[in-house]
């Protein structure tokens, strides 16, 4: 698709070797597209006023490594595909860079964010509202599982955005009651996990109805090299803003491992730890919905206080027990991958997994969950006999250090 190639600090295609940056959350190594200038305020990115004031009110006072490179390319219209760490506000930079560039007067959406899970959705949803506060900006998620009527009623009634999953998204657009004919952005979120096997026939059927000169721009934690070889059939020359493998491990977050001579003895494990669990919010991660349906019950019967969510709940109690754990009510949560990708509680400072993920992407995205932008983290990893090589494998292909959990690990949190 031909984006519009406006005028722009950065010159197309060629890569260059790695180079250091300089700020903050970046000891990382990014492999990026030559001539990407680093803009160290929101001041200076030429970001409107009542936009501006709207980004300071929620909180944030510097971009991050991540935003002071991609944000210039993406309001200036250029495909960019942006890589970095998990929890270093790349969900946060493509809510405002929307609120930039959407004329609040013309009430058509004109940008569209697609997400792999409802609860990712609605969260950029919030964020994009509350940024966007000063700029009256309407914005709609647009998730299975929720009323089609609230969906059409909102529709009809004019947004700016839309921020939703695959599948219903793409049903509002064959009903035509999501008119696409003012979008110009199409964001996927997770992009990886987006473009994998699962949702990709549905990303095409979205990306059918939308106008062809569509600027798109792809963000994750993990890009793998198959997704990167795809993006050139619908992007036009992109902007890349990428962190080598290497440099991706999750700074700030210790990892450990317990080793388990049998599964029955996890359970025991973690009733052990359960106290440090509840000393922050603490997610577990299981395999399968059964799994946490069997762990919950387990735990309840043996009287701890847990939460649980899975994909086949109904998703209102799926949004209750989000509320309640947001709010901080409960302090732990069990739960599928599900919850492994985007979902930000800056309060979760330690993962559990209870079983190891089933690929490399995914345990980055687990253990991401804790150490939100900057602050302490800690990842447990439950570990089978039969399971130390995966470990092990996961250590060498990040370049990073899983240790054996030590006795004093609450100290850590
Ligand atoms: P990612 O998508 O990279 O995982 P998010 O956008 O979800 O990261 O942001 C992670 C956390 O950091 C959120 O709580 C968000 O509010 C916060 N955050 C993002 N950008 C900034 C910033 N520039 N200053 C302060 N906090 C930020
Ligand atoms: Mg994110």
């Amino acid at each position: 698709m031909a984006a519009a190639a406006t005028a722009s600090a950065v010159a197309p295609r060629a890569r260059q070797p790695p180079g250091r940056g300089g700020v903050d959350d970046e000891n990382l190594v990014f492999e990026t597209t030559p001539g990407v200038e680093v803009i160290t305020s929101f001041d200076q990115m030429g970001i409107r006023d009542d936009l501006l004031r709207g980004i300071y009110a929620y909180g944030f006072e510097k971009p991050s490594a991540i935003q002071q490179r991609a944000v210039i390319p993406i309001i200036r219209g250029r495909d960019v595909i942006a890589q970095a760490q998990s929890g270093t506000g790349k969900t946060s930079m493509i809510a405002l860079s929307v609120c930039q560039m959407v004329d609040t007067a013309v009430r058509e959406v004109q940008a569209l964010i697609l997400s792999p899970t409802r609860e990712l959705a609605s969260q950029t949803e919030k964020v994009i509202l509350a940024i966007g506060d000063f700029i009256n900006i309407q914005a709609h998620s647009c998730v299975g599982g929720k009323s089609i009527g609230e969906d059409i009623r909102k529709l009809e009634y004019g947004v700016h955005v839309v921020s939703g999953t695959p599948g219903r998204v793409c049903d509002m657009i064959k009903r035509r009651t999501l008119r696409t004919r003012a979008v110009k952005l199409l964001v996927l979120d997770e992009a990886d996990e987006m473009l994998s096997r699962g949702f990709k026939d549905q990303i095409y059927d979205v990306y059918r109805y939308l106008p062809p000169d569509l600027q798109v721009v792809l963000i994750s934690a993990t890009l793998p090299h198959e997704i990167l070889e795809m993006t050139g059939k619908f992007m036009t020359d992109p902007v890349r803003i990428l962190v080598k493998r290497d440099e991706l491990t999750l700074e700030g977050i210790k990892q450990f491992f317990v080793a388990v001579e049998r599964e029955e003895w996890k359970f025991d494990t973690l009733c052990d730890l359960y106290d440090t669990l509840t000393i922050t919010q603490a997610v577990i991660f299981c395999n399968t919905k059964r799994k946490v349906d069997w762990l919950t019950e387990k735990m309840r019967s043996n009287n701890f206080t847990v939460s649980s969510m899975h994909g086949d709940m109904p998703q209102k109690e799926r949004d209750a027990i989000m509320a309640e754990f947001r709010s901080g009510a409960t302090r732990v949560l069990i739960t599928t991958d599900v919850w492994a990708r985007g979902l930000d509680v800056q309060q979760v400072s330690l993962v559990i997994n209870y079983d190891l993920p089933n690929n490399r992407e995914l345990y980055i995205h687990r253990i991401g969950r804790s150490g939100r932008f900057g602050r302490k983290g800690v990842a447990i990893n439950f570990v089978r006999k039969d399971d130390i090589r995966i470990l092990r494998d996961i250590e060498q292909y990040y370049s990073t250090q899983i240790d054996e959990m030590p006795m004093n690990v609450a100290d850590l949190i």
